[in-house]
């Protein structure tokens, strides 16, 4: 076949003037050396090569500095090779590295990764090529019509050939031996082809510019397949259909390109690799190819998933697996020219991508898969066009309803499918597959996220307040019926009485973003309240009950939070169970990835679902009482349970009384741990909070450097090495902060000041500081971490006098955010609660570590207590409650029990449990004063 096909490009390019000529000659480029100089690097690096990235040529780096954001680690925008980079660059900012295993190649010479100013000498792109190729196709027009015949004439006859195998397998007419022989049939055809494309670049290299416009010319002959826009119901959504029918036409929209996509189910995967390899080649060349394929790949590519048996590590899924080079689609999407492009081609089709997320989200099975490839490509391509202000600005422009409402159900479906519902099953047969199943959705779940912070930044950054007053109602407008929607789910799932849990909570937890961008100020109890009211139309009292209801139950079926299923302790405690240890090791492996996504400020769920929940808390004006999934409600009742049944002498099951320490553990972490207002709004602080930029001091601005410092000193404090320089501070602080830069603002001021202020130079705090430990920043650390950590500074600091406890060093009302104060004050200056908590405090035949989480309580309520002093922090209201709630723990019962609390530890637990024995040291100490007075 390979010969007929040489002879048939012979005979469509026969030239009677040169009748012996044969096709390679007369296709062969006769100046070779007027070439050089021309086209790309493309040098790839051996192990250990040295390679440069410059720092000031890639425009994609230029885009993200005006975004406000940071290149990722890692990410590297733009490589060249040592002779490239010394050539062109100097004085330029560069990182120098060393290859690994990585495939970089030298991108000097392509224009859209690097100014066209700094190509070196030898590298000069592409541009002089396509003058060549223009002047080389006047002289020989024959031969390359010829040539382009040639090949429309092939692709018709092979988009005809896998129109017909299409047919007949979606109508079952063909049976699986034949399907095979056809399939294998069309992919020589496919190989034939482009290796041919490839030998032509090779012989005559202006050629590249050629095969482009091939490609994307269209079919004059009919054919069976038609593309179709339909308007779809209820939306302004346009969807795309392929049809393939028995009957032919001419199409005058499609491209040689687009027929390759909507056929691309018959490839296999070496020609899957040669059609990349020749994409990826012309890609770098024509701007209007790179636009056009773009555009192509977004129409068609749900058509281009190929069904697979891939073996993923001894378990065979039935995958479907998109292109190859759909890879060049998430290398390519990013620059302004494509993306102008791809809106003003396709419109609202631009969020294909999402709509195909959602739908395969919805669909999706769990499986035990390291990474799902599908769903990592896609929400690389969907989330691309979000990175940056200028693109967003456009889309917000154009596409303010779409875009949030697809943002939103994007959240609603994984809220409903990044989720675990229990079964019969063994944990051990459930919770890996849960687990694997929330690791394949974490990149999605850290773009989503991005998506919210990226349109509110993004707002705030292109500064027009006509788009922002058009966006922000559009959000809550959406926000609002996302709840809604969320809040039916869960009542159906009540209905039915089966208990859930998701892993997902984005749906809400961007809720802070929101308050943010509408009040523009540091958050407390008056500027939220102002938000609501300002944002939320409520019909009366109720509807607004209702809602707030809602919010509850949504935040409550998040799994760190939820008091139905405990999936979180069950994880935690699970391996303990476990005799062989292979088994132990995978379960141990699996808690820690989990722990990592839920509390690691990589993906800061944990930030914002805390934040989320404050607010929720502190604008929430009903009773606790009267909500039962109110977080102190649901600490009571669950805790009165135990009670009971501890009185009728029947076992507690560990996993309940562990998961009632993290009820208790959560009420800390709302109140004391500022660290995820510091994430949540990350390096964008002084965007939001036009305070942080005012020139005179004020209180805002003092709590800000108030809480980074308490947070640097924690952090040095918490280190057994003595010896540390600022690179070593910022590695332990990037534990808990998202952005490091703001350390490095104010470290200096507790250091002691030494000649400069360089990497160099070591980091010695001021001796003030040197015996200051504030625990409440680093919560978001495991339990048992904590205590360890708060052990090991207690006895490296023998001699001091201070307190190192969960609330740490003078915890002092006056250092927390006005938000945290005021819903302090919410939850505990609240006689009804204390008068429960003391109850239970007193209840005859508890062990003590069994009250673990009541003697917390006591123990923070008496902190609020003893900042009473401090009269501006308090209304006369309050200051009434403060003695009232002071008269309540004067209660004899308390102070006996607390006289003895400690010696009622055994050797173990008295070993173990350092932070509660310091606690009740404390409360004894303090009632007894007040029992004196
Ligand atoms: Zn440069
Ligand atoms: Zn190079
Ligand atoms: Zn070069």
């Amino acid at each position: 076949m390979s010969l007929r096909f040489d002879q048939m490009l012979n005979f469509a390019t026969f030239d009677e003037r040169d009748p012996h000529m044969i096709v390679s000659e007369r296709l062969q480029y006769q100046d070779i050396e007027n070439l050089k100089q021309q086209g790309t690097c493309g040098r790839g690096f051996d192990n250990g090569e040295i390679y440069y990235e410059c720092l000031d040529c890639s425009p994609i780096r230029q885009e993200l500095k005006n975004t406000n954001k940071v290149a990722e680690n890692g990410q590297i925008y733009l490589v060249l090779c040592e002779d490239c980079f010394l050539m062109k660059h100097k004085n330029h900012r560069f990182v120098k590295s060393e290859s690994g295993s990585s495939d970089f190649k030298c991108q000097c010479g392509q224009s859209c990764f690097m100014d066209k100013q700094f190509f070196c000498s030898y590298h000069q792109g592409y541009d002089k090529l396509k003058d060549i190729f223009e002047n080389e196709q006047k002289q020989n027009e024959k031969l390359w019509n010829g040539v382009e015949q040639f090949f429309l004439d092939f692709f018709h006859l092979l988009f005809e050939n896998m129109c017909e195998l299409h047919l007949k397998k979606s109508q079952k007419k063909i049976k699986q031996e034949q399907l095979g022989i056809k399939t294998e049939r069309i992919n020589l055809i496919v190989e034939l082809i482009f290796k041919k494309i490839n030998e032509i670049i090779e012989l005559n290299p202006p050629s590249i510019h050629f095969i482009p416009t091939i490609l994307l010319k269209q079919l004059k002959k009919p054919i069976q397949l038609e593309l179709i826009q339909e308007k779809e119901k209820d939306s302004t959504d346009d969807k795309w259909i392929r049809k393939i029918n028995k009957g032919k036409k001419i199409n005058n929209q499609l491209n040689i390109l687009d027929y390759i996509f909507l056929l691309y189910e018959f490839i296999n995967n070496q020609n899957d690799k040669l059609i990349n390899d020749t994409f990826r080649a012309l890609m770098k060349v024509n701007e209007s190819f790179r636009q056009r394929f773009c555009e192509s790949f977004i129409r068609n590519f749900r058509y281009s998933l190929r069904e697979q048996n891939a073996s993923i590590e001894n378990y065979i899924a039935n995958e479907k697996y998109l292109p190859a080079c759909s890879f060049l689609i998430v290398e390519y999407i990013c620059f302004n020219d494509i993306f102008n492009h791809l809106v003003d081609s396709l419109g609202v089709v631009i969020f294909e991508p999402i709509n195909f997320l959602i739908e395969y989200i919805q669909k999706k099975q769990r499986s035990i898969a390291e990474l799902d490839y599908v769903q990592y490509i896609l929400l690389n391509i969907a989330f691309e066009m979000f990175r940056f202000v200028n693109q967003l600005k456009t889309l917000l422009q154009r596409f303010p309803n779409e875009l949030i409402s697809k943002l939103h159900l994007l959240s609603f479906t994984l809220f409903k499918s990044n989720s675990f519902e229990p079964t019969n099953e063994e944990p051990h047969q459930y919770i890996p597959l849960f687990v694997f199943t929330l690791l394949q959705y974490r990149q999605l779940e850290k773009h989503v996220l991005y998506c919210y912070i990226n349109i509110c930044e993004g707002l705030l950054l292109i500064n027009d307040e006509q788009l922002t007053n058009k966006i922000l109602p559009i959000l809550i407008q959406n926000f609002k019926q996302t709840v809604n929607k969320a809040r039916q789910f869960l009542d159906q799932k009540t209905q039915k009485q089966s208990a859930f849990c998701t892993a997902s909570i984005t749906l809400i937890s961007h809720l802070p973003l929101l308050v943010a961008l509408s009040e523009r100020k540091i958050f407390s109890k008056e500027v939220i309240s102002n938000f609501f009211k300002k944002n939320f139309e409520f019909e009366n009292e109720q509807t607004k009950q209702e809602f707030f209801d809602s919010l509850h139950i949504i935040a409550r079926s998040f799994q760190t939070f939820t008091q139905d299923i405990d999936l979180y302790s069950l994880i935690l405690l699970y391996p303990e169970y476990l005799q062989n240890q292979q088994e132990k090791n995978f379960f141990e492996a699996l808690r820690k990835s989990y722990q990592s996504f839920l509390f690691s400020n990589n993906y800061r769920v944990y930030d914002f679902l805390n934040l989320t929940y404050s607010i929720v808390l502190l604008e929430d004006k009903q009773d606790y009482k009267k909500n039962r999934k109110h977080i102190l409600n649901q600490y009571l009742q669950e805790y009165l349970s135990q009670a009971r049944q501890l009185n009728q002498g029947s076992q507690i099951n560990p996993v309940k009384s562990q998961s009632i320490n993290h009820i208790s553990f959560t009420f800390y972490q709302q109140i004391a741990d500022s660290m995820p207002f510091f994430n949540v709004f990350a390096n964008s602080h002084q965007l939001y909070f036009p305070e942080l930029t005012a020139t005179e001091n004020n209180e805002a601005k003092i709590l800000v450097q108030k809480n980074i410092e308490e947070f640097i000193i924690t952090n040095i404090n918490s280190q057994k090495n003595s010896k540390m320089y600022i690179k070593d501070v910022l590695q332990v602080c990037s534990q808990q902060i998202y952005e490091t830069d703001i350390v490095k603002k104010y470290i200096y001021g507790i250091c002691q000041k030494n000649q400069s202020q360089d990497e160099s130079q070591e980091i010695i705090l001021l001796d003030e500081y040197k015996q200051k430990f504030y625990t409440r920043h680093l919560l978001r650390q495991e339990f048992f971490e904590i205590i360890e950590t708060l052990k090991s500074v207690k006895d490296r600091f023998q001699d001091s006098k201070e307190e190192y406890t969960f609330l740490g060093s003078d915890f002092n009302l006056k250092n927390l955010f006005p938000y945290q104060r005021d819903l302090y004050k919410k939850m505990f200056l609240n006689e009804c609660y204390v008068d429960q908590l003391v109850k239970l405090n007193c209840i005859q035949n508890m062990k003590i570590v069994q009250i673990q989480s009541v003697i917390y309580q006591i123990y923070i309520i008496i902190k609020l207590i003893k900042s009473k002093d401090e009269f501006e922090l308090f209304s006369e209201e309050e200051q009434t409650k403060i003695q009232k709630i002071i008269e309540i723990l004067k209660r004899d019962k308390l102070l006996q029990f607390y006289s003895s609390a400690n010696s009622k530890l055994n050797a173990r637990e008295k070993l173990v449990l350092y932070d509660l024995i310091e606690m009740n040291n404390q409360i004894y100490k303090y009632l007894q004063e007040i029992s004196v007075n």
